[in-house]
């Protein structure tokens, strides 16, 4: 199989973003686009990514950005399954998202005025996020910055990583891969993650004796 057909077909896989971070300035060097992938094995309790902890889409609720069920509503009315309910005494006039009937339909997301609500999760390929990484290579350029895989834990997903890095490299990004160190080094689109990426940062979770 030819190289270029290797990584088409690696580039094909599909994995959920929950957030892409532009002008990310602390995930390697220069101006950098972070993409933070859903899926993490590990369960830390100050995980500040708790959004990317879970590999199926999510629904996300910030009730600070409701502007109250008395002036809105709208998502009590969209929800069919009792996922979201009539404020109580201690919500301050904010419904309430009741997580064990909710089925990540999406409904309530599209009437919310305020982003209150939101789905976490959006599918993209490889080449989707590499593409999405060349908007800003004027800043690259200038900065000495590029391409940071994140998550989550990129690396529990290395045939997608191995795609995005190998693209990336393609394409002339500098590249980095945050990992939490819970992959396997084995696989072989680990390995031809890790060649494709020029900085590899490793966040230490824990020690014990
Ligand atoms: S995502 Fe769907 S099921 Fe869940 S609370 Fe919103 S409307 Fe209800
Ligand atoms: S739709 Fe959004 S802003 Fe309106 S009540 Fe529901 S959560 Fe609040």
């Amino acid at each position: 199989m030819a190289y270029g057909e290797a990584v088409e077909n690696l580039s094909r896989e599909m994995v959920l973003v929950s957030h892409i971070q532009r002008g990310a300035v602390q995930d390697g060097p220069g101006w950098r686009t972070t993409v933070y992938l859903k899926g993490c094995p590990l369960r830390c309790p100050w995980c500040y990514n708790a959004e990317s902890l879970h590999f199926q889409q999510e629904l996300r609720y910030v009730p600070q950005f409701c502007i109250g069920a008395a002036a809105c509503g709208r998502c009590l009315e969209a929800c069919r399954s009792g996922g979201i309910v009539l404020p109580g005494p201690d919500t301050d006039g904010r419904p309430v998202v009741r997580r064990q009937l909710c089925r990540v339909c999406g409904e309530c997301t599209q009437v919310c005025p305020s982003g209150a609500l939101s789905l976490v999760g959006r599918a993209m390929t490889a080449a989707d996020i590499v593409q999405e990484a060349e908007k800003d290579r004027d800043f690259y350029s200038t900065s000495g910055g590029g391409l940071t895989l994140s998550g989550g834990e990129p690396l529990v997903r290395p045939t997608l990583a191995a795609a995005v890095m190998t693209l990336a490299r393609q394409k002339g990004l500098h590249t980095a891969i945050e990992t939490c160190g819970w992959f396997d080094l084995d696989a072989p689109e680990n390995r031809t993650a890790l060649r494709h990426c020029d900085l590899l940062i490793f966040d230490l979770k824990h020690l014990d004796s």
